[in-house]
Protein backbone atom coordinates (compact mmCIF):
# COMPACT_ATOMS: atom_id res chain seq x y z
CA UNK A 1 0.00 0.00 0.00
CA UNK A 2 1.13 3.60 -0.62
CA UNK A 3 1.61 6.43 1.34
CA UNK A 4 -1.76 8.28 0.06
CA UNK A 5 -3.41 5.02 0.17
CA UNK A 6 -2.77 3.82 3.75
CA UNK A 7 -4.06 7.99 4.21
CA UNK A 8 -7.39 7.18 2.80
CA UNK A 9 -8.47 5.42 6.09
CA UNK A 10 -8.37 8.90 8.12
CA UNK A 11 -10.10 10.78 5.13
CA UNK A 12 -13.02 8.35 4.77
CA UNK A 13 -13.70 7.86 8.37
CA UNK A 14 -12.50 10.73 10.54
CA UNK A 15 -14.11 14.13 11.28
CA UNK A 16 -11.94 16.93 8.93
CA UNK A 17 -11.25 17.97 12.15
CA UNK A 18 -8.25 16.15 12.23
CA UNK A 19 -5.19 17.89 12.50
CA UNK A 20 -2.13 16.44 12.68
CA UNK A 21 -2.69 13.64 10.13
CA UNK A 22 -2.28 16.45 7.60
CA UNK A 23 0.88 17.73 8.76
CA UNK A 24 2.68 14.61 9.12
CA UNK A 25 0.98 12.78 6.78
CA UNK A 26 2.02 9.22 7.47
CA UNK A 27 1.11 6.44 9.77
CA UNK A 28 3.03 6.13 12.69
CA UNK A 29 3.53 2.38 14.23
CA UNK A 30 6.58 2.66 16.65
CA UNK A 31 8.24 4.81 19.09
CA UNK A 32 11.38 4.95 21.45
CA UNK A 33 12.77 7.92 23.20
CA UNK A 34 13.17 10.64 20.69
CA UNK A 35 12.69 8.48 17.46
CA UNK A 36 9.29 7.34 15.96
CA UNK A 37 9.23 4.71 12.97
CA UNK A 38 6.18 4.79 10.66
CA UNK A 39 4.65 1.45 8.69
CA UNK A 40 7.13 2.24 5.48
CA UNK A 41 10.06 1.73 8.31
CA UNK A 42 11.27 5.57 7.76
CA UNK A 43 12.97 6.48 10.44
CA UNK A 44 11.95 10.21 12.34
CA UNK A 45 13.46 12.35 14.79
CA UNK A 46 10.99 14.01 17.36
CA UNK A 47 11.04 17.61 17.69
CA UNK A 48 7.68 17.94 18.57
CA UNK A 49 7.12 15.62 21.73
CA UNK A 50 3.42 14.98 21.89
CA UNK A 51 3.31 18.43 21.69
CA UNK A 52 4.67 18.86 24.85
CA UNK A 53 3.14 15.67 26.52
CA UNK A 54 6.27 13.53 25.75
CA UNK A 55 9.01 15.58 27.41
CA UNK A 56 10.76 11.93 28.39
CA UNK A 57 10.51 10.87 25.43
CA UNK A 58 8.49 7.98 23.80
CA UNK A 59 7.99 4.42 26.18
CA UNK A 60 10.65 5.30 28.49
CA UNK A 61 11.50 2.10 29.53
CA UNK A 62 11.32 2.13 33.44
CA UNK A 63 8.04 3.79 33.41
CA UNK A 64 6.77 0.97 30.83
CA UNK A 65 8.22 -1.90 32.90
CA UNK A 66 6.19 -0.26 36.19
CA UNK A 67 3.18 -0.13 34.10
CA UNK A 68 3.18 -3.43 32.69
CA UNK A 69 3.26 -4.56 37.01
CA UNK A 70 0.79 -3.22 37.84
CA UNK A 71 -1.55 -3.84 35.02
CA UNK A 72 -0.39 -7.64 35.36
CA UNK A 73 -0.97 -7.28 39.37
CA UNK A 74 -4.76 -6.25 38.46
CA UNK A 75 -3.75 -2.29 40.02
CA UNK A 76 -6.58 -0.25 40.43
CA UNK A 77 -7.41 1.02 36.55
CA UNK A 78 -10.50 3.20 37.09
CA UNK A 79 -11.82 4.34 40.60
CA UNK A 80 -13.07 8.23 39.89
CA UNK A 81 -11.35 10.25 42.50
CA UNK A 82 -11.94 7.71 45.48
CA UNK A 83 -8.66 6.34 47.43
CA UNK A 84 -5.96 4.01 45.72
CA UNK A 85 -3.03 3.15 46.48
CA UNK A 86 -1.69 4.53 43.04
CA UNK A 87 -3.60 8.16 44.13
CA UNK A 88 -2.07 7.94 47.61
CA UNK A 89 1.83 6.91 46.43
CA UNK A 90 1.65 10.31 43.66
CA UNK A 91 0.04 12.35 45.79
CA UNK A 92 2.46 11.44 48.30
CA UNK A 93 5.63 11.38 45.52
CA UNK A 94 4.54 15.04 44.00
CA UNK A 95 4.75 16.48 47.44
CA UNK A 96 8.04 14.85 48.32
CA UNK A 97 10.29 15.60 45.12
CA UNK A 98 8.38 18.69 43.47
CA UNK A 99 6.72 20.76 46.29
CA UNK A 100 8.41 20.67 49.43
CA UNK A 101 11.58 21.05 48.53
CA UNK A 102 10.81 23.81 46.51
CA UNK A 103 8.91 25.25 49.96
CA UNK A 104 5.42 25.58 47.84
CA UNK A 105 2.47 24.75 49.64
CA UNK A 106 -0.51 23.60 47.36
CA UNK A 107 -3.65 21.63 47.42
CA UNK A 108 -3.47 19.25 44.26
CA UNK A 109 -6.93 18.76 42.47
CA UNK A 110 -7.37 16.32 39.70
CA UNK A 111 -9.84 18.45 37.82
CA UNK A 112 -10.32 15.43 34.45
CA UNK A 113 -7.55 14.55 32.19
CA UNK A 114 -6.79 17.35 29.97
CA UNK A 115 -5.29 20.59 29.66
CA UNK A 116 -8.07 22.65 29.06
CA UNK A 117 -9.80 20.75 31.78
CA UNK A 118 -7.58 22.36 34.36
CA UNK A 119 -7.71 25.85 32.83
CA UNK A 120 -11.19 25.61 33.16
CA UNK A 121 -11.01 24.42 36.92
CA UNK A 122 -8.56 27.60 37.77
CA UNK A 123 -11.16 29.75 35.86
CA UNK A 124 -13.67 28.58 37.85
CA UNK A 125 -11.82 28.45 41.34
CA UNK A 126 -10.91 32.13 41.36
CA UNK A 127 -14.12 33.45 40.24
CA UNK A 128 -15.80 31.45 43.60
CA UNK A 129 -13.03 32.92 45.53
CA UNK A 130 -13.46 36.74 44.30
CA UNK A 131 -17.06 36.57 43.33
CA UNK A 132 -15.63 38.50 40.62
CA UNK A 133 -16.49 37.19 37.00
CA UNK A 134 -13.89 38.92 34.40
CA UNK A 135 -10.38 37.18 33.77
CA UNK A 136 -7.81 38.58 32.15
CA UNK A 137 -6.23 36.49 29.75
CA UNK A 138 -3.10 37.74 26.83
CA UNK A 139 -2.92 38.69 23.62
CA UNK A 140 -1.63 35.33 21.41
CA UNK A 141 -2.32 33.84 24.48
CA UNK A 142 -3.69 29.53 24.67
CA UNK A 143 -5.41 27.87 26.96
CA UNK A 144 -7.57 25.19 25.24
CA UNK A 145 -10.54 24.55 23.32
CA UNK A 146 -13.47 24.55 25.85
CA UNK A 147 -15.45 27.62 26.38
CA UNK A 148 -13.89 29.02 29.30
CA UNK A 149 -10.41 28.26 28.14
CA UNK A 150 -11.24 30.13 24.90
CA UNK A 151 -12.69 33.27 26.04
CA UNK A 152 -9.10 34.05 27.16
CA UNK A 153 -7.26 32.40 24.07
CA UNK A 154 -5.99 34.91 21.59
CA UNK A 155 -6.42 33.16 18.23
CA UNK A 156 -9.22 34.47 16.40
CA UNK A 157 -9.46 31.22 14.42
CA UNK A 158 -9.80 28.82 17.13
CA UNK A 159 -12.46 31.36 19.28
CA UNK A 160 -14.75 31.54 16.21
CA UNK A 161 -14.53 27.69 16.54
CA UNK A 162 -16.89 28.31 19.83
CA UNK A 163 -19.87 30.16 18.00
CA UNK A 164 -21.36 31.65 20.47
CA UNK A 165 -19.89 34.98 22.15
CA UNK A 166 -17.05 34.48 24.43
CA UNK A 167 -17.33 36.38 27.33
CA UNK A 168 -16.13 37.55 31.48
CA UNK A 169 -12.62 37.69 29.80
CA UNK A 170 -10.60 40.79 28.76
CA UNK A 171 -7.73 40.49 26.45
CA UNK A 172 -4.59 42.52 27.47
CA UNK A 173 -1.19 42.67 25.95
CA UNK A 174 1.38 40.62 26.15
CA UNK A 175 4.80 41.02 27.18
CA UNK A 176 6.40 42.84 24.29
CA UNK A 177 3.51 43.11 22.45
CA UNK A 178 3.26 47.02 22.43
CA UNK A 179 6.16 48.42 21.15
CA UNK A 180 5.84 51.98 22.52
CA UNK A 181 4.39 51.08 25.88
CA UNK A 182 5.07 49.06 28.98
CA UNK A 183 2.11 46.63 29.08
CA UNK A 184 2.30 46.65 32.81
CA UNK A 185 1.53 50.23 32.87
CA UNK A 186 -0.85 50.21 30.91
CA UNK A 187 -2.91 47.16 31.97
CA UNK A 188 -2.39 49.38 35.47
CA UNK A 189 -4.65 52.33 34.13
CA UNK A 190 -7.09 49.97 32.97
CA UNK A 191 -7.56 48.54 36.20
CA UNK A 192 -7.29 51.76 38.34
CA UNK A 193 -9.67 53.86 36.16
CA UNK A 194 -13.22 53.55 36.91
CA UNK A 195 -13.80 55.08 33.37
CA UNK A 196 -11.81 52.18 31.62
CA UNK A 197 -14.76 49.73 31.01
CA UNK A 198 -12.29 47.19 32.32
CA UNK A 199 -14.40 45.74 35.51
CA UNK A 200 -11.99 44.80 38.07
CA UNK A 201 -10.92 40.79 37.41
CA UNK A 202 -11.02 37.65 39.27
CA UNK A 203 -7.73 36.39 37.78
CA UNK A 204 -4.87 37.20 35.54
CA UNK A 205 -4.16 33.43 33.59
CA UNK A 206 -0.58 33.71 31.85
CA UNK A 207 1.70 31.36 30.29
CA UNK A 208 5.84 32.53 31.10
CA UNK A 209 6.42 31.38 27.43
CA UNK A 210 3.25 31.82 25.24
CA UNK A 211 3.39 27.89 22.95
CA UNK A 212 1.02 27.83 20.70
CA UNK A 213 0.79 31.56 20.78
CA UNK A 214 4.30 31.76 19.05
CA UNK A 215 6.76 30.62 21.67
CA UNK A 216 7.11 34.49 22.91
CA UNK A 217 8.72 33.96 26.29
CA UNK A 218 7.94 36.95 29.56
CA UNK A 219 10.61 38.11 31.06
CA UNK A 220 11.37 37.84 34.54
CA UNK A 221 10.68 41.55 35.57
CA UNK A 222 7.14 41.41 33.62
CA UNK A 223 6.11 38.58 35.36
CA UNK A 224 6.71 40.43 38.44
CA UNK A 225 5.31 43.10 37.40
CA UNK A 226 1.97 41.15 36.97
CA UNK A 227 2.13 39.58 40.28
CA UNK A 228 2.57 42.89 41.83
CA UNK A 229 -0.96 43.84 39.96
CA UNK A 230 -2.99 41.07 40.96
CA UNK A 231 -2.04 41.88 44.63
CA UNK A 232 -2.95 45.47 43.82
CA UNK A 233 -5.84 44.48 42.76
CA UNK A 234 -7.39 41.23 44.74
CA UNK A 235 -6.49 38.89 41.49
CA UNK A 236 -5.44 35.81 41.48
CA UNK A 237 -2.77 34.89 39.64
CA UNK A 238 -2.81 32.05 37.46
CA UNK A 239 -0.23 30.55 35.56
CA UNK A 240 -0.88 28.11 32.99
CA UNK A 241 2.31 25.48 32.98
CA UNK A 242 0.64 23.01 30.58
CA UNK A 243 2.97 23.32 27.79
CA UNK A 244 5.92 25.32 29.28
CA UNK A 245 5.58 23.18 32.69
CA UNK A 246 7.52 19.42 33.55
CA UNK A 247 10.90 20.67 32.70
CA UNK A 248 10.45 22.12 29.63
CA UNK A 249 12.29 25.48 30.25
CA UNK A 250 14.75 23.52 32.49
CA UNK A 251 13.20 23.75 35.74
CA UNK A 252 10.47 21.89 36.40
CA UNK A 253 7.63 25.02 36.80
CA UNK A 254 8.37 27.66 34.57
CA UNK A 255 7.88 30.32 36.50
CA UNK A 256 10.86 29.13 39.02
CA UNK A 257 13.22 31.46 37.40
CA UNK A 258 11.45 34.76 38.27
CA UNK A 259 10.55 33.82 41.09
CA UNK A 260 6.70 34.69 41.07
CA UNK A 261 4.23 32.52 43.46
CA UNK A 262 0.91 32.27 41.47
CA UNK A 263 -2.28 31.38 43.29
CA UNK A 264 -3.45 28.75 41.02
CA UNK A 265 -0.94 26.50 38.60
CA UNK A 266 -1.94 24.18 36.06
CA UNK A 267 -0.16 21.45 34.82
CA UNK A 268 -0.85 18.95 32.18
CA UNK A 269 0.78 17.14 29.35
CA UNK A 270 4.10 16.05 30.39
CA UNK A 271 2.81 15.45 33.97
CA UNK A 272 2.34 11.65 34.17
CA UNK A 273 5.36 11.16 31.36
CA UNK A 274 4.11 8.42 29.39
CA UNK A 275 1.29 10.41 27.14
CA UNK A 276 -1.13 9.16 29.48
CA UNK A 277 -4.26 11.36 29.99
CA UNK A 278 -3.78 13.27 33.31
CA UNK A 279 -3.76 16.91 35.16
CA UNK A 280 -3.87 18.57 38.14
CA UNK A 281 -4.96 22.02 39.15
CA UNK A 282 -2.62 23.18 42.63
CA UNK A 283 -4.04 25.83 44.50
CA UNK A 284 -2.75 27.59 47.44
CA UNK A 285 -4.95 26.32 50.59
CA UNK A 286 -6.65 29.58 51.20
CA UNK A 287 -8.01 29.48 47.61
CA UNK A 288 -9.08 25.63 48.04
CA UNK A 289 -12.91 26.55 48.76
CA UNK A 290 -14.69 24.08 46.47
CA UNK A 291 -17.45 22.03 48.22
CA UNK A 292 -16.84 18.53 47.95
CA UNK A 293 -17.86 17.39 44.28
CA UNK A 294 -18.51 20.95 43.18
CA UNK A 295 -16.26 20.31 40.07
CA UNK A 296 -16.16 16.73 39.62
CA UNK A 297 -15.86 14.26 36.71
CA UNK A 298 -15.69 10.40 35.74
CA UNK A 299 -11.88 10.79 35.09
CA UNK A 300 -10.22 12.26 37.48
CA UNK A 301 -7.21 10.76 38.00
CA UNK A 302 -5.98 8.19 35.99
CA UNK A 303 -4.14 5.66 38.20
CA UNK A 304 -2.12 4.33 35.39
CA UNK A 305 -0.87 7.60 34.68
CA UNK A 306 -0.15 8.13 38.48
CA UNK A 307 1.91 4.79 37.75
CA UNK A 308 4.17 6.58 34.85
CA UNK A 309 4.07 9.85 36.85
CA UNK A 310 5.74 8.84 40.09
CA UNK A 311 8.45 7.14 37.72
CA UNK A 312 8.04 10.23 35.88
CA UNK A 313 9.24 12.37 39.11
CA UNK A 314 12.18 10.93 39.89
CA UNK A 315 13.81 12.80 37.32
CA UNK A 316 13.76 15.69 39.42
CA UNK A 317 14.79 14.01 42.67
CA UNK A 318 18.57 16.00 41.44
CA UNK A 319 19.53 18.75 39.38
CA UNK A 320 21.29 16.62 36.83
CA UNK A 321 18.14 16.60 34.44
CA UNK A 322 17.79 20.22 34.96
CA UNK A 323 21.62 20.68 33.99
CA UNK A 324 21.20 18.99 30.65
CA UNK A 325 18.23 20.82 29.49
CA UNK A 326 20.24 24.33 30.69
CA UNK A 327 23.23 22.88 28.17
CA UNK A 328 21.42 21.46 25.23
CA UNK A 329 19.21 24.22 25.35
CA UNK A 330 22.23 26.81 24.74
CA UNK A 331 23.15 24.14 21.26
CA UNK A 332 19.50 24.97 20.06
CA UNK A 333 19.73 28.62 20.90
CA UNK A 334 23.46 29.06 19.02
CA UNK A 335 21.84 26.97 16.04
CA UNK A 336 19.11 28.99 15.89
CA UNK A 337 20.39 32.36 16.36
CA UNK A 338 22.84 31.15 13.58
CA UNK A 339 20.23 29.98 11.04
CA UNK A 340 18.63 33.26 11.35
CA UNK A 341 22.03 34.76 10.30
CA UNK A 342 22.71 32.50 7.75
CA UNK A 343 19.74 32.77 6.19
CA UNK A 344 18.66 36.26 5.63
CA UNK A 345 15.64 35.54 3.25
CA UNK A 346 14.16 33.94 6.25
CA UNK A 347 14.42 37.51 8.41
CA UNK A 348 14.14 35.32 11.19
CA UNK A 349 15.23 35.55 14.80
CA UNK A 350 15.28 32.99 17.57
CA UNK A 351 12.93 33.15 20.43
CA UNK A 352 12.62 30.83 23.30
CA UNK A 353 13.77 29.79 25.93
CA UNK A 354 15.11 26.09 27.82
CA UNK A 355 13.17 23.26 25.27
CA UNK A 356 10.55 25.33 23.75
CA UNK A 357 12.71 27.66 21.35
CA UNK A 358 11.82 28.80 17.91
CA UNK A 359 12.72 30.55 14.56
CA UNK A 360 10.59 33.08 13.82
CA UNK A 361 10.62 33.91 10.08
CA UNK A 362 9.97 38.05 9.30
CA UNK A 363 8.40 36.16 5.66
CA UNK A 364 5.71 34.11 7.57
CA UNK A 365 5.04 31.14 4.82
CA UNK A 366 8.85 29.76 5.41
CA UNK A 367 8.09 28.34 8.99
CA UNK A 368 5.56 25.85 7.39
CA UNK A 369 7.63 25.22 4.56
CA UNK A 370 10.40 24.47 6.61
CA UNK A 371 8.05 22.16 9.08
CA UNK A 372 7.02 20.31 5.70
CA UNK A 373 10.80 19.80 4.55
CA UNK A 374 11.67 18.85 7.76
CA UNK A 375 8.80 16.03 7.61
CA UNK A 376 9.92 14.46 4.19
CA UNK A 377 13.54 14.82 5.77
CA UNK A 378 12.92 12.86 8.64
CA UNK A 379 12.14 15.19 11.66
CA UNK A 380 8.99 16.15 13.09
CA UNK A 381 8.48 19.87 14.05
CA UNK A 382 5.18 21.91 13.99
CA UNK A 383 4.50 25.58 13.47
CA UNK A 384 3.24 27.99 15.99
CA UNK A 385 2.04 31.87 15.95
CA UNK A 386 -1.16 33.75 14.54
CA UNK A 387 0.27 33.55 11.38
CA UNK A 388 2.03 30.19 11.83
CA UNK A 389 5.26 31.98 11.39
CA UNK A 390 7.40 30.41 14.33
CA UNK A 391 9.43 26.76 13.29
CA UNK A 392 8.82 25.48 16.48
CA UNK A 393 11.50 22.96 18.57
CA UNK A 394 10.11 20.89 21.42
CA UNK A 395 12.59 17.71 21.25
CA UNK A 396 12.51 15.29 24.30
CA UNK A 397 14.07 16.91 27.47
CA UNK A 398 16.19 13.02 27.42
CA UNK A 399 17.31 13.63 23.73
CA UNK A 400 21.28 13.16 23.86
CA UNK A 401 23.77 15.47 21.84
CA UNK A 402 24.00 13.40 18.76
CA UNK A 403 19.90 13.47 18.20
CA UNK A 404 19.61 17.22 19.14
CA UNK A 405 22.59 17.91 16.43
CA UNK A 406 21.16 15.50 13.71
CA UNK A 407 18.08 17.20 14.33
CA UNK A 408 19.34 20.59 13.82
CA UNK A 409 21.15 19.62 10.70
CA UNK A 410 18.06 18.15 9.10
CA UNK A 411 16.36 21.70 10.09
CA UNK A 412 19.06 23.15 8.56
CA UNK A 413 19.23 21.23 5.54
CA UNK A 414 15.54 22.09 5.04
CA UNK A 415 16.20 25.53 5.13
CA UNK A 416 18.16 25.23 2.16
CA UNK A 417 16.01 23.43 0.62
CA UNK A 418 13.00 25.72 0.85
CA UNK A 419 15.13 28.53 0.07
CA UNK A 420 17.01 26.78 -3.01
CA UNK A 421 13.03 26.09 -4.70
N1 LIG B 1 -2.76 25.46 27.95
C1 LIG B 1 -1.65 25.50 27.20
C2 LIG B 1 -0.58 26.48 27.54
C3 LIG B 1 -1.49 24.63 26.12
O1 LIG B 1 -0.39 24.69 25.36
C4 LIG B 1 -2.52 23.69 25.83
C5 LIG B 1 -2.41 22.71 24.69
N2 LIG B 1 -1.59 23.02 23.66
C6 LIG B 1 -3.66 23.70 26.64
C7 LIG B 1 -3.74 24.58 27.71
C8 LIG B 1 -4.80 22.75 26.40
O2 LIG B 1 -4.44 21.45 26.67
P1 LIG B 1 -5.31 20.24 26.09
O3 LIG B 1 -5.07 20.23 24.62
O4 LIG B 1 -4.78 19.02 26.77
O5 LIG B 1 -6.72 20.53 26.45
Amino acid sequence: MTKDHKMEVFENYESSVRSYSRSFPTVFQKAKDYKIWDTEGSEYIDFFAGAGALNYGHNNEQMKEKLIDYISEDGISHSLDMGSTARADFLNQFNDVILKPRGMDYRVMFPGPTGTNTVESALKVARKVTGRDQIIGFTNGFHGMTIGSLAVTGNAMKRKGAGIPLSHAVSMPYDQYLEAADSINYIDQFLQDSGSGVDLPAAVILETVQGEGGINPASAKWLKGIEKLCRKYGMLLIVDDVQAGCGRTGTFFSFEQAGIEPDVICLSKSISGYGLPMALTLIKPQYDQWTPGEHNGTFRGNNMAFITAMEALNFWKDDALSQDIQEKADIIESHLTRFAKSYPALEAQQRGRGFMQGLACGVPEYASKICEAAFENGLIMETSGPKDEVAKLLPPLIIDEEGLLEGLKIMETSIQQVLNK
